[in-house]
């Protein structure tokens, strides 16, 4: 059994990302929007900031407070969008439920949308033309590449649809020529179908809800899921004591998927510099 070593991989590729900053001579910049006090994103966003600036992108942040407009925030994001010095913006999620989370993120410059929830990036990722293409789903792709298994033709069951997650996964395993079937809490015979799968990807946000009997013998497993437990422990979505002996490759949580993550929204921070420089 592999263990699928995302912290690992994700330190040789920022460490790719540092030094193509420095050989470009570049200083790409990222704006992080903060609405509230959600102590879980505030985390996220520290981390992500942290990550930045070890690669050479200068970060800045902008907590809101809960109670900020809509209107005050579209006006921020305009003002990032014509900054210069900015070449990536991230609304961290989830936004209060009082803003229109849509109609936020659709103001984002879609050349600055790292995060790749601007509708024309969603539909250049529908229709396979570069874009940005979120983050997390972006990590799954490498973490998979990462392995010694040739994914194309294989059968990807992915559990999960949330348009920030499941989805487009599910549509870039797709343009990796993956038959893909993706599930969700209505599937019905949810065992049945993943043990059918050649690649599992858990996207649902429950702890340790696959168990071995739901997977092959010999699949790969990709865990999205970070869940904390009642003794205040971090676990996936998958049970990994169990389907370890099963499966030929699996991540683990934390460790695998959640570095991805970051170390790819650097990689489209870097991407969305380099667009800025190209097209003056
Ligand atoms: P959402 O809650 O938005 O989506 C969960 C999905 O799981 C939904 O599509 C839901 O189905 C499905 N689901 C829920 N219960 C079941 C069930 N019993 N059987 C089958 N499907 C089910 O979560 P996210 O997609 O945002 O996140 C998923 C997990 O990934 C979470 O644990 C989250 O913390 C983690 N995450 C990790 C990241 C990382 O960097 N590693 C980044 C982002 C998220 P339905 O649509 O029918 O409701």
């Amino acid at each position: 059994m592999q263990l699928i070593d995302g912290k690992t991989i994700a330190l040789g590729i920022r460490a790719d990302i540092q030094q193509e900053i420095a050989r470009l001579k570049i200083r790409p910049g990222l704006a992080a929007i903060l609405v509230g006090e959600n102590p879980a994103s505030k985390i996220y966003v520290r981390n992500k900031r942290k990550a930045c600036e070890e690669a050479g992108i200068y970060s800045m942040e902008h907590s809101l407070p809960e109670e900020t407009s809509e209107a005050d925030l579209l006006s921020l994001i305009r003002k990032l969008n014509d900054n210069p010095a900015i070449h990536g913006i991230l609304v961290q999620l989830p936004l209060p439920k009082s803003l229109n989370e849509r109609k936020i993120l659709d103001a984002v410059a879609p050349q600055k949308d790292i995060d790749g929830f601007h509708y024309m990036n969603v539909g250049k990722l529908t229709a396979n033309e570069s874009g940005f293409y979120p983050c997390t789903p972006l990590g799954v792709i490498a973490l998979l590449k990462a392995t010694d298994v040739k994914i194309a033709g294989l059968h990807a069951v992915v559990v999960g649809r949330s348009n920030i997650v499941g989805k487009p996964t599910a549509l870039l395993l797709l343009h990796e020529n993956v038959t893909v079937t993706l599930c969700h809490s209505k599937t019905q015979d949810l065992p049945q179908i993943c043990q059918q799968a050649d690649i599992l990807v858990a996207a649902i946000g429950k702890a340790r809800f696959v168990t071995a009997e739901m997977v092959k013998e010999g699949a790969v497993v990709i865990d999205v899921g970070i869940n904390r437990t009642e003794d205040g422990k971090l676990v996936g979505d998958v049970d990994f004591e169990s389907v370890a002996k099963k499966a030929s490759a699996i991540t683990p949580v934390p460790g695998g998927v959640g570095p991805m993550t970051i170390a790819m929204l650097l990689g489209n921070t870097l991407q969305a510099a380099k667009w800025a420089l190209s097209n003056g």
